[in-house]
């Protein structure tokens, strides 16, 4: 037998950042103290660095990404209030779900799966319905590895009364987002996605556009109340017992993106997409989301006749390795390859080989190496300057 080592190569969770790990064990601190006081403002500080904004502020909740999506709907709208919904996959979805959950009317955009909502049609939408006060999407939605102009639908969106409100939970460190040039008003972003620790932290960005429609929204919220989260971040506290572990996990993750600039992590994500791209198409595979690929993730059609199962399973049975399957009816499909946070091409030039073993072994025609080469001659045409 081989040794198997244990690769993640999902969309979230993602492979964890060394010394964010090991600050963990240093959780024993009680967050009322001077211990946790001296470290929270810094955490926030970086986050706001790392965020890239100098008008909104980021706040963090102890909560998986949906519980920041959710705090994005309750804090800033009253029952019946309108939203422009862009639903392109399983995430968008989601959005749906919360808007309906909380009793406002959305007006769905949808996009076939692997495709995106285009800014014409939101254009159309914010004329026809002058009355929006939100317009909600993915910034990168992951279930299909496709990404939205997330600059073009604020621009439509700055001018009118509406809120911006984007989840970039896989759009953070994948792709800009100039938050206060573009006007978005509202990041969502997620611990367990490009910022290299666990699970269980959301973030959150709240522009002055967003507090003023703060100041007059009455949908019921307490866990979630950002006003309060705001008035305890600003004396260097949470509003509840947050989770400590993962904050000092942060504090190095962040330290580590400042050191290495939050555009070299962009770019890294970028280039690492890129590559899988041409891998795929040297190895005769289809992608998902052609049009508009996002970084984040790159979706990958099973060849004909094959469900994508069986290739996620021979990466984890064959290697140690896990990578995604497709999500609800794309479930059997495609299979999914991450490229957010602490990923480098040596994972890429192994995820890329041990696919080609994979498909060898499922009798599709395999020139061993053609896939790895294009992602080394990728690499290798960056590292000389060429693009
Ligand atoms: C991961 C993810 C979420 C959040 O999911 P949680 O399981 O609640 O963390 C939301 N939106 C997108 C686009 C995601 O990739």
């Amino acid at each position: 037998m081989f040794i198997k080592k244990q690769r993640l190569l999902t969309p979230g969770p993602t492979p964890l950042l060394p010394r964010a790990l090991h600050a963990m064990m240093a959780s024993d601190i009680h967050h009322r103290t001077q211990d946790f006081i001296k470290l929270y403002p810094t955490v926030l500080r970086d986050l706001k660095d790392v965020y890239g904004t100098q008008n909104s502020d980021v706040l963090i909740t102890v909560s998986s990404g949906t519980g920041a999506l959710e705090a994005s709907i309750s804090n800033f709208f009253s029952e019946g209030d309108k939203v422009i919904v862009l639903s392109a996959g399983k995430f968008g979805e989601r959005w749906v779900e919360l808007a309906k959950a909380f009793r406002l009317t959305a007006v769905v955009l949808t996009a076939e799966y692997g495709d995106t909502v285009s800014p014409e049609r939101v254009a159309q939408a914010l004329t026809e319905n002058p009355d929006a006060k939100g317009v909600l999407f993915q910034a990168s939605e992951t279930s299909t590895g496709a990404a939205h102009n997330v600059e073009a639908i604020a621009a439509l969106t700055k001018p009118t009364g509406a809120l911006c409100i984007v989840d970039a939970i896989t759009g953070l460190g994948t792709m800009p987002l100039d938050i206060d040039g573009w006007g978005l008003d509202i990041v969502v972003g997620g611990s367990q996605k490009a910022f290299m620790i666990p699970p269980g932290l959301a973030f959150i960005s709240v522009s002055p556009k967003a507090w003023e429609a703060n100041a007059s929204a009455k949908l019921p919220r307490l866990y979630f109340d950002l006003k309060k989260e705001n008035k305890m971040a600003v004396k260097g506290e949470s509003a509840w017992t947050p989770n400590v572990s993962l904050i000092l996990a942060l504090a190095e993750s962040l330290k580590y993106i400042k050191e290495l600039g939050m555009d070299n992590l962009v770019s890294n994500a970028q280039l690492l997409a890129r590559a899988t791209r041409a891998a795929a198409v040297e190895l005769g595979l289809e992608l998902f989301a052609p049009g508009s690929p996002s970084s984040s993730v790159t979706a990958i059609k099973a060849p004909a006749g094959m469900d994508s199962g069986e290739i996620v399973k021979g990466f984890r049975n064959q290697f140690g390795s896990i990578i995604a399957n497709g999500q609800g009816t794309m479930k059997g499909q495609i299979f999914r390859i991450a490229h957010l946070g602490y990923f480098d091409f040596p994972d890429l030039f192994a995820m890329v080989a041990e696919l080609e073993i994979i498909l060898h072994s499922k009798g599709i025609p395999v020139e061993f190496g053609k896939g790895v080469a294009a992602v080394q001659r990728i690499y290798a045409d960056a590292v000389a300057g060429k693009k």
